[in-house]
């Protein structure tokens, strides 16, 4: 979709009181997710895409609160709920991240790459901001002194704390640009990761990027062969053919608040379930 078509259909989202929007919606759970949270957005992530500082987080958790309880995954009761997630396990996720959770009590999930947990590697599109910021940068050296991944003793502790954790692949690839054989094996060697290594009991997986173009097969593979419990997509407020594929809101994509974000996709949904398309069809 068009950031500006976005942008302008959010304003009429603004003046519709978000309580009628989830009504007319039918949609009582929703599932925003972040990346991370900085006053400071760090170099291999500040030419990738918008970055919340902690103000406008706690201002998007306030937003979230007022209309929705927040909701360990798989959600148990049928009030309006928000069910948050974070991709890529980063540090921040530790130090600012997982503070401001745990003082409000909102659960979450951390989806984990397994190749890059504890700095042995880094995500290309971080290499790129990197030396869009420093052409001379040394990938090596800056994971060694920045550290932007989570470590295996942070993921751990953040367990302990009561945090669910999920995979995310190997090494973050483009599902649809990857063999099948080969999704089957980033999902299946990512998840093994997380329960093997850090306890963790559901078996669940985020796509890295975006579940778009990937094939019925994939899904029927994974769920029939208990590869994973639930599988999660980046494409908003909508119906997936697949009941255990779910979309999660991207709410960091456009810069625009939670609240903004949030009520502009309940309205695209109503529009879209109005005109019969508010499925993913495969
Ligand atoms: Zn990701």
């Amino acid at each position: 979709m068009k950031e500006s078509f976005f942008k302008i259909i959010s304003l009429i989202a603004l003046i519709i009181p978000t309580k009628v929007l989830i009504r007319l919606s039918g949609k009582k759970i929703i599932y925003p997710f972040y990346h991370i949270v900085s006053d400071n957005p760090p170099p291999h992530i500040k030419h990738l895409y918008p970055v919340r500082n902690i103000k406008q987080f706690e201002k998007d958790l306030d937003f979230l609160e007022k209309h929705f309880s927040a909701s360990g995954f798989p959600p148990k009761d049928k009030n309006n709920l928000f069910v948050l997630s974070f991709d890529d396990g980063l540090s921040e996720i530790y130090n600012t991240v997982a503070p401001i959770l745990k003082k409000r009590k909102i659960p979450a999930i951390f989806f984990l790459n397994s190749a890059f947990v504890d700095n042995k590697n880094i995500f290309n599109n971080y290499v790129s901001s990197l030396k869009k910021e420093n052409p001379d940068t040394d990938i090596n050296e800056y994971l060694i002194k920045q550290k932007p991944y989570l470590t295996s003793r942070q993921i751990s502790k953040l367990k302990t704390e009561g945090f669910t954790l999920g995979a995310h692949g190997v090494t973050h690839p483009l599902f649809s640009g990857i063999p099948e054989d080969e999704q089957i094996r980033q999902t299946e060697e990512s998840i093994k990761f997380v329960t093997e290594n850090f306890g963790e009991t559901q078996k669940l997986f985020a796509f890295p990027f975006t579940d778009n173009g990937i094939k019925n097969s994939f899904f029927n593979n994974i769920f029939e062969n208990k590869i994973a419990d639930y599988t999660f997509g980046t494409a908003g407020i909508k119906d997936d053919v697949f009941e255990r594929n779910i979309q999660r809101i991207p709410v960091e994509k456009y810069g625009l608040s939670a609240k903004r974000h949030i009520k502009t996709e309940y309205l695209l949904y109503i529009i879209k379930k109005i005109s019969g398309k508010n499925f993913v069809n495969r």
